[in-house]
């Protein structure tokens, strides 16, 4: 080769992808990988008993020269990877909130890689735009929310919740786009609202849009752990009357702590009558609204300006799937559209996806929701939902009648909140509460997470996942009926 060409002396690029043959196989096989491992996860425990580092350990230190057989590859995620996850898929799988990789899902998530489309622009993807917008409003339908309100999907609730919350502080007038915040003297500090039951993606976003962590006011709630509307109203008229200004509220259905509600009407009314934008993170309980005897916990909602669910949390989407409803999807554009010369197209009228936020580039997320829909239906996801509530409130009685035990929150959905019943000093209450999920935890037939309420330890046991049956419950009681006995 003429050293000219190839500066580099490296030898000339081989063709192309592995063969299709070899892919073939390999998808076949990996097909029969996930169908076993979602038949057979039970074999694992939930938390793989693995240390730190050891995986790195076991991986060459250096990448291979040269190419290796998919099978190749593919033995060693059998041997190496697969082993060492903590088993979202399981149906003991309790902590945090419980989720679903369904098979339908995966499906989709499969077939969008081999897609690899970026749905940056309409005319980059149009069947990924047309498809996301069309599937956001058929899950609005299902949620029961109003036509005006249109969806799109991000990765997270996290970003929906950014997003959100960006598109509050534009609505605001500020000018904050065309001018920053930094250096202007005619800017006063900016207020946002949650309860202190809400998420800590709510400080992430004011941390992030420039609001700083200490304007943001975490309102106190209510012995069931419920936004108090007379103490929203009274930081909000502290602020004004310090000379601050609040731009918006973020109200919680389904806390992350104890899905707490916080009560929307009320706070809807103060969003009005003080001119704020109101989202509301819905990010694991929105599921619930598809049950329309659970909707009474989102009355309200309709006049929120914007609302997050994650169909990744209980609506047995892989991960990652998060929509975000507004009402005023020009806002949203208003926030955020910018054209550079290199992505102008001529289709007018339709959605450019990199118009909504602030990434370019998107996964093509709707394909793996819109299969999810469309093989369970309506109806086979209310029944799921529905399931995973009647297992909730059968832990719950079984937990209220127990001598040693107390519930500690209500349970709206499908998670359950408890604890040992009060002996000796607070300290001591947290290690035997601690101690008790540790032996919960150890077999590694369920993983439970804590939290803390009133600065207390408490154990959450969040039911969500679809293998999750009445017999994982039943076992679920043996195992805390062991645990708790004295020793
Ligand atoms: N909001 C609530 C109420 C949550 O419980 C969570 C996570 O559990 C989030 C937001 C953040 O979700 P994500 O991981 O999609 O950013």
């Amino acid at each position: 080769m003429d050293p000219s060409t190839n500066p580099a002396g490296a030898s000339p690029a081989p063709d192309g992808d592995i063969p299709i043959a070899e892919f073939r196989a390999a998808m076949h096989r990996a097909a029969d990988i996930a169908a076993d491992y979602l038949g057979g996860v039970e074999r694992y425990p939930v938390v793989p008993r693995v240390s730190p580092g050891a995986i790195r350990a076991s991986l060459p230190a250096a990448p291979p020269r040269d190419g290796e057989p998919m099978a190749a590859i593919l033995d060693d995620y059998l041997r190496l990877i697969e082993p060492n996850v903590t088993h979202w898929n399981h149906p003991g799988f309790m902590a945090y909130f419980a989720i679903t990789g369904s098979a339908p899902g995966i499906v989709g998530e499969t077939l969008a890689a081999a897609l690899n489309v970026n749905a940056m622009l309409w005319k980059t993807g149009p069947a990924p735009t047309e498809l996301e917008e069309h599937v956001c409003d058929w899950l609005r339908q299902m949620v029961g929310l109003p036509p005006t309100f249109a969806g799109h999907i991000n990765d997270t609730a996290s970003i929906s919740t950014l997003i959100a919350l960006a598109a509050a502080r534009e609505s605001a007038g500020l000018g904050v786009r065309q001018h920053g915040l930094s250096g202007r003297a005619d800017l006063p500090p900016l207020a946002v609202y949650c309860s202190d039951q809400a998420h800590s993606s709510v400080d992430k976003s004011v941390l992030t849009l420039g609001i700083g962590l200490e304007n943001l006011r975490r309102v106190s709630s209510d012995e069931d752990y419920r936004m108090r509307p007379d103490a929203l109203q009274a930081a909000i008229s502290a602020d004004r009357a310090a000379g601050r200004r609040p731009i918006a509220i973020v109200a919680t259905v389904g806390t992350t702590s104890t899905t707490s509600v916080d009560p929307l009407p009320p706070i809807v009314e103060i969003a009005r009558r003080e001119r704020l934008w109101l989202h509301v993170d819905a990010a694991y309980a929105g599921a619930a609204m598809i049950c329309p005897e659970l909707r009474t916990h989102f009355v309200g909602a309709e006049a929120a300006d914007s609302i997050v669910l994650n169909p990744h949390k209980w609506l047995f989407v892989p991960v990652d799937c998060s929509v975000l409803y507004v009402r005023d999807l020009a806002q949203l554009k208003r926030t955020f559209s910018l054209v550079p010369d290199y992505l102008v197209t001529a289709e007018s009228g339709v959605t450019n996806l990199m118009d909504l936020g602030v990434q370019l580039g998107r996964r093509f997320r709707a394909l793996k929701l819109w299969m999810v829909i469309r093989a369970f239906g309506v109806a086979g996801l209310q029944a799921r939902v529905r399931g995973h509530c009647a297992l909730a409130q059968e832990l719950r009685r079984w937990i209220a009648g127990h001598p040693r035990l107390d519930v500690t929150a209500p349970t709206p959905f499908s998670t359950v909140c408890f604890r040992l019943k009060p002996a000796g000093t607070g300290e001591e209450q947290d290690r035997a509460n601690e101690a008790l999920l540790a032996r919960v935890n150890q077999p590694g037939e369920f993983f439970l997470s804590p939290t803390r309420l009133y600065g207390r330890v408490v154990i959450r046991a969040a039911i969500g996942n679809l293998r999750t049956t009445r017999e994982h419950l039943r076992r679920l009681i043996v195992r805390l009926e062991a645990a708790v006995a004295p020793s």
